[in-house]
């Protein structure tokens, strides 16, 4: 393998998990004007959803494959997908 950058050979190939990590915290204010309303809305809607997609939607099911290949320069440092 190639740098595209400098066109050096001296590169290294890893393989990497991405982890989303999501930060579900709510603070005191946002429970005081949205939480009280926001979340059971938001479980009838996904209620609702749910339904909807058991009587006319078929499984679609998405596969998200968040393992990827980066190639990282040992000469110049640039790195990029594979
Ligand atoms: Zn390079």
């Amino acid at each position: 393998m190639k740098c595209p950058k400098c066109k050096s050979t001296n590169v290294k190939v890893q393989t990497i998990n991405e982890v989303e990590l999501k930060n579900d915290h709510h603070g005191i204010l946002w429970w005081l004007f949205i939480g009280w309303w926001w979340v059971p809305v938001k479980w009838i809607h996904f209620t609702m959803l749910a339904l909807i997609f058991k009587l006319f939607g078929r499984k679609k099911q998405k596969a998200v494959n968040r393992r990827r290949t980066v190639a990282t320069c040992q000469n110049c440092g640039h790195s990029w997908n594979v």
